[in-house]
């Protein structure tokens, strides 16, 4: 093909694939067109990848192609083997990988052809894709850590850390700023890369492991900016859209994460959440009321309106399914079953949704937080099946508490509440329940997915 030819395939691939990206994007808006949208975003991918193949700037094939099987391996192999649980870490290593790609191409082309030949605007994008790139690569893999508690989840905190950070961060725009005015000041160029390095690993390890899912939310969103700056070295369009797309969509994310747990990102970033145990309130005493399993079955299926309620712990036993399956021996005895579905249950935005609609549970029995509150009390039985501070009333009635002000779903408003759970374990803050103190409520302990399956069994022999 001539070369012309081949520029104008090339451009049209990445149409083709930014068109894709952006449907793929909508698609995910909803639970119900997300796998659509999964399904575009890869095809979209595959585009990408497919035309780069065909630049011009490309002699020889063999480092590629070795790139290619031994990414395909070890995303294949990552698919595969890592439990839904483990998903958000598995998320931070993929930015982490996006991050050190964009980092490495920035210093390759500095040390290629040297920041002096380069437009003033392109050294700056050069330098900001470096910076953004090494602070995310860091920041990424501390975050993984945590979630994965090979790294301590508690924030490390010390004297002097907020002025430590600060300095690091001052240094680091300010090597930024002078390799923009000196490009031939290599040793700033690289230092500026060393500091960003150190100041991503400074930012994530004051952050407790409850505010992770945000805190990785935002290093996307860094990933994508570095990626979009590395569009504009590079002169790749597709980059700059793809960049551009997955770093506002992670900005918006974190933005709607902080406003579902009522938190501010200046105080998830510098709030040191977690770091300081906090008592509950004067509700968190008394004794817990154990429930029998017979009993349970019994006032479940005698009731008109039952709600499941789920949360962390239906991930962690992978009870979607046992769930499902109570669900349709009750609705098979006449009882109206919904499910209340908190924006942050779980581990990442979506996570309840994802495990339910995996057991083909009906999008339309999913009722949002907003949706479902007002129905509890007219609620039979609210089922918390492995949830706990989305359903902590200290957030709503205490506002001494570190969670006061986090919308939660009322089911302490419901007639009675059966909570399964397999000990006196707390929720990702830490923080004690008063809902499992309440009169209304009854514990049933054991793993969620055994405890459901039981139930349902019982419940089928009432
Ligand atoms: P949670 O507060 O973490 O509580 C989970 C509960 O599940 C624990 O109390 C645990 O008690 C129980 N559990 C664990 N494994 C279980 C099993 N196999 N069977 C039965 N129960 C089990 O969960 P959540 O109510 O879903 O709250 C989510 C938390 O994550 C919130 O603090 C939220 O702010 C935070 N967060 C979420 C996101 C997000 O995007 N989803 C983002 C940022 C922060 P036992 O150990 O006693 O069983």
């Amino acid at each position: 093909m001539e070369q012309v030819g081949v520029n104008y395939f090339l451009e049209f691939t990445y149409l083709i694939a930014s068109v894709l990206f952006i449907l793929g994007l909508k698609g995910l808006s909803h639970p119900e067109s997300a796998r659509r949208g999964m399904f575009m975003a890869e095809a979209g991918m595959a585009a990408a990848v497919f035309g780069t193949l065909f630049h011009h700037d490309i002699h020889v094939y063999e480092w590629i192609i070795l790139g290619l099987v031994a990414g395909s391996i070890i995303g294949a192999l990552m698919a595969i083997w890592v439990p839904m649980t483990a998903m958000p870490q598995r998320t931070a290593l993929s930015h982490a990988f996006g991050a050190i790609a964009a980092a490495l191409v920035g210093i390759a082309e500095y040390t290629l052809h040297g920041g002096a030949t380069m437009p003033g605007f392109t050294r700056g994008a050069l330098g900001f894709e470096v910076m953004l790139g090494a602070l995310t690569t860091t920041g990424s893999l501390i975050a993984a850590g945590k979630l994965q508690g090979v790294v301590r989840g508690t924030p490390v905190q010390f004297k002097g850390q907020q002025v430590l950070n600060l300095v690091l961060f001052g240094s680091m725009v300010g090597c930024f700023i002078y390799t923009i005015i000196h490009p031939e000041a290599s040793l700033f160029f690289y230092a500026m890369a060393g500091l960003g390095f150190l100041f991503g690993v400074m930012l994530v390890i004051p952050i407790g492991s409850a505010d992770m899912p945000v805190v990785m939310s935002l290093l996307n969103s860094y990933a994508g900016l570095a990626a979009a700056a590395t569009g504009f070295v590079l002169g790749n369009n597709v980059l700059i859209i793809a960049g551009t797309l997955d770093g506002f969509s992670g900005l918006i994310l974190s933005i709607l994460m902080c406003k579902a747990m009522n938190r501010s990102i200046t105080n998830v970033l510098f709030g040191g959440f977690g770091a300081v145990h906090h008592e509950a309130g004067p509700g968190a005493t008394g004794e817990m009321r154990e429930i029998s399993l017979d009993d349970a079955a019994v006032r479940l299926a005698y009731a008109s309106k039952v709600v499941f309620v789920p949360g962390y712990g239906l991930a962690t036993a992978q009870a979607q399914h046992a769930v499902r399956d109570l669900a349709s021996a009750l609705e098979e005895r006449g009882v109206t079953v919904k499910y209340g579905i908190h924006p942050v249950a779980g581990r990442m935005p979506g996570h309840m949704n994802v495990l339910l609609a995996e057991a083909n549970v009906p999008y339309g029995d999913l009722y949002e937080m907003e949706q479902i509150n007002p129905e509890f009390p007219t609620t039979d039985v609210a089922v918390v099946v492995g949830a706990n501070d989305v359903v902590n009333p200290d957030a709503r009635d205490n506002p001494d508490s570190p969670i006061a002000g986090m919308p939660i779903l009322e089911v302490d408003k419901a007639k009675s509440v059966i909570v399964l759970k397999r000990g006196q374990g707390r929720g990702f803050s830490g923080l004690e329940n008063p809902l499992f103190f309440k009169p209304v409520t009854s514990m049933l302990y054991g793993d969620a997915k055994s405890s459901l399956a039981q139930l349902a069994q019982e419940v089928k022999n009432v």
